[in-house]
C-alpha cells in the first residue's frame, strides 16, 4: 500500500511518455504509480494510507532554480530592500538608508541591496550616504551583484578615502578630481569583502534557513547555488559547513546543489596518470554528496553585467564612450582555467554574458573536448546573455547547457535594451532559438538579483515584456509548457540529476508543487498571479496554504 495518493489532480507530469495522469501514488518518498483517472486508480487496485483529493488543482514536479544565490537571498531578506519598486528615486534611497542608520549603532554596518541606477537615475554617492548615515559603515549592493557603493568610513578603512588604486578585474570609480566616488565594480568589491568576511557559519545558516522558507512558499524544491567558498561571491572559506549546519538543525528546506568558486580549487598533488590537476582536498568534485546536498559545477567568471556595461562585448555598448566592457582575466588564462577544470573531472559553469566572453567559454570548451575527451560533461554557460546566431549553433554542437534568466526581462530588460542598442536586441536572453537548436533549457532567476519566484520567471519567459511595457526580444518567447519544462526537467538536467527528478515519473523523488490553476491553460498575462497551494518534498508536505484538506 502506498503512503499517499493524490487524486483528482490536473497532473502535468513533464514526462513526454506519460501525458494523461490524474492520480499519483507516493511510497518511501518516491513516485510509485500513476493513473489516468480515479476510475483507473481503483481498477488498478491502487490504494494508499492517505488519499488526498486535489479537486482539480494542478500538480507539477517541484520547481528547480538552476542558478540562484541562496545565502545572498537570505541575507537580502534581512537588509534594506533598495529595489525599484519600492525605491523610486535617489532621495528615497537615501531616506531608506537614514531610517536604517537611526536604528543602527555608530560604527556598525548599514547594508542594503537591489538598487539599479537605471531606475533611480544614478548610483548613490558617498557624500550623500555620509549625510544619510553619519558615523555608520554603509554598503549598498547593486541589483546585478556586480557593483556596490560604500561611504567614506568604509573607503577610509580600505585606504581609498582620497585616491583610487588599480584592482585587476575591477574598478574603483572616481569623481573628476580623482577622489573615489564610493562605487566599486566587479573584483573591487572584494576589497569590502575583506572587511566583513568571513561571516560566521551561524549567520550563514540563518540566511539559508530564511531563504529556504521563502523558496518553499514559491514552489521550489531544488536549487543550484551559483558559487560558494571564495572569490567575490563567496561568504566564507567554510561555506559548505553552513549548509551542513542548516541541514543538521532541520533548516535546509530545499535540495541544494553547490557550485564551487574557482578560486577555491587548487593543485591536488595526485598521481600524474590521474589527470586530476585541480580540485578540492581529497579529490572531491562535481557530483559528491546526496539528494539533499551535493557539489555541483566549478564556477568561473569571465565578465560582468550588461546593465553595468562591464560584460565583455565584441562591438561597443550603444551609447558613445561606453566601451566594450572587459574580461575579468586574460582570455588565455581563463581558457586555461576552464580546460584544467574540465580535465580534472569537473562540470564547468562559466559566467559569460557578453558575446566576447561567450566566445572565450565556447573556445575553451571546444579545446577541452578535443584535448581531453570526456563523455557528456554538460558544461554550462551562466547567463548566456548577448548571443550571436553562430554562438547558438556552436553551443549546441558542444553539448553546452546555456542558463539564461528569462526572468530578467521585466526587472532588468529596459536597462539591457538601452545598453546594447536596437541592432542587438534580438540577441538578448535567447530561449526559443536554444530549443530549436536542440538544447535543453533550464529555468533560473539569479535571485537575489531579481525577485526569484518561479511563477514570475515563467511569466517573463512567456510574455517577454520589460517594466516599461516594451517587448524584450519577443521572438525568443516560449510557451508556458516549454517554460514549465525548463523549470522542472531542464533544471534537473543542468545539474545532472534528471534520473531522479524533474518529472513525475515512477521511481523519481516525490518532489511536487500544487498550483491554483494550470499555467498552460490560463491567459499568459495571468501566470504571475497564480498561487502556490502546496510544496511537497520526499512525499512530505513542507508548505501549505491550507487549501487542500488532509495534505499536511
Ligand atoms: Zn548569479
Amino acid at each position: 500500500m502506498a503512503d499517499l495518493a493524490l487524486v483528482n489532480a490536473n497532473v502535468l507530469t513533464m514526462d513526454p511518455g506519460r501525458p494523461l495522469v490524474s492520480a499519483v501514488t507516493i511510497t518511501g518518498g518516491r513516485i510509485e504509480a500513476l493513473a489516468a483517472s480515479s476510475a483507473q486508480f481503483r481498477l488498478a487496485e491502487l490504494s494508499a494510507d492517505r488519499v488526498v483529493d486535489l479537486h482539480g488543482a494542478t500538480l507539477l514536479p517541484g520547481f528547480g532554480d538552476a542558478h540562484n544565490h541562496m545565502i545572498g537571498s537570505g541575507r537580502s531578506l534581512a537588509e534594506i530592500d533598495l529595489s525599484s519598486p519600492p525605491i523610486g528615486s535617489l532621495d528615497e534611497l537615501y531616506a531608506a538608508v537614514a531610517r536604517r542608520a537611526e536604528a543602527t549603532a555608530p560604527g556598525d554596518w548599514v547594508t542594503g541591496s537591489g538598487y539599479d541606477q537605471n531606475k533611480i537615475g544614478a548610483h548613490p554617492d558617498r557624500d550623500a550616504l555620509d549625510r544619510a548615515a553619519p558615523g555608520r559603515l554603509v554598503w549598498l549592493r547593486h541589483t546585478s551583484g556586480h557593483m556596490c557603493v560604500v561611504n567614506s568610513p568604509v573607503l577610509a578603512a580600505l585606504g581609498l578615502e582620497a585616491a583610487a588604486t588599480d584592482v585587476p578585474g575591477g574598478r574603483v570609480d572616481t569623481y573628476p578630481d580623482g577622489r573615489p566616488s564610493g562605487l566599486l565594480e566587479e573584483r573591487a568589491q572584494a576589497l569590502v569583502g575583506a572587511l566583513v568576511y568571513p561571516f560566521p557559519v551561524a549567520f550563514l545558516a540563518d540566511a539559508i534557513d530564511r531563504a529556504g522558507a521563502q523558496y518553499l512558499a514559491d514552489g521550489i524544491t531544488s536549487c543550484t547555488e551559483a558559487g560558494i567558498g571564495g572569490g567575490w561571491i563567496g561568504h566564507s572559506p567554510v561555506e559548505l559547513a553552513a549548509y551542513q549546519a542548516a541541514r543538521d538543525t532541520g533548516r535546509l528546506h530545499v535540495r541544494v546543489e553547490l557550485m564551487v568558486a574557482s578560486e577555491v580549487l587548487h593543485a591536488l598533488g595526485a598521481h600524474p596518470d590521474d589527470g586530476l590537476e585541480w580540485g578540492l582536498d581529497l579529490g572531491i568534485r562535481t557530483g559528491f554528496g546526496d539528494d539533499w546536498l551535493r557539489i555541483g559545477a566549478v564556477k568561473i567568471f569571465t565578465d560582468g553585467s550588461l546593465v553595468g556595461r562591464t560584460a565583455a562585448v565584441h562591438d561597443e555598448y550603444a551609447a558613445p564612450g561606453e566601451g566594450h566592457g572587459y574580461l575579468q582575466a586574460d582570455g588565455a588564462e581563463l581558457r586555461a582555467a576552464i580546460i584544467t577544470a574540465h580535465r580534472s573531472g569537473w562540470q564547468v559553469a562559466t559566467h559569460a554574458i557578453g558575446d566576447r566572453a561567450i566566445d572565450v567559454a565556447l573556445e575553451a570548451y571546444a579545446q577541452a573536448l578535443v584535448q581531453y575527451p570526456r563523455r557528456d560533461p554538460r558544461h554550462r554557460i551562466e547567463h548566456f546573455a548577448l548571443v550571436q546566431p553562430r554562438q547558438v549553433a556552436q553551443a549546441a554542437a558542444l553539448g553546452v547547457i546555456a542558463v539564461p534568466q528569462g526572468r530578467f526581462a521585466s526587472e532588468l530588460g529596459d536597462g539591457m535594451l538601452a545598453a546594447v542598442g536596437p541592432k542587438r536586441h534580438d540577441w538578448l536572453y535567447r530561449q526559443r532559438s536554444l530549443l530549436e537548436a536542440g538544447m535543453v533549457l533550464p529555468g533560473s532567476s539569479d535571485r537575489p538579483v531579481v525577485a526569484g519566484a518561479p511563477l514570475l520567471g515563467l511569466h517573463d519567459m512567456v510574455n517577454r515584456r520589460t517594466a516599461s511595457g516594451a517587448p524584450f526580444n519577443p521572438g525568443e518567447a516560449i510557451t508556458a509548457l516549454q517554460a514549465l519544462y525548463a523549470y522542472t526537467f531542464g533544471s534537473a538536467y543542468a545539474s545532472r540529476q534528471e534520473n531522479i527528478k524533474g518529472s513525475i515519473t515512477p521511481g523519481k523523488l516525490a518532489d511536487l508543487v500544487v498550483l491554483s490553476e494550470d499555467p498552460t491553460a490560463v491567459s499568459p498575462d495571468r501566470i504571475a498571479g497564480l498561487q502556490v497551494l502546496a510544496t511537497i518534498i520526499d512525499g512530505q508536505c513542507r508548505y501549505d496554504v491550507g487549501a487542500i484538506e488532509g495534505l499536511s
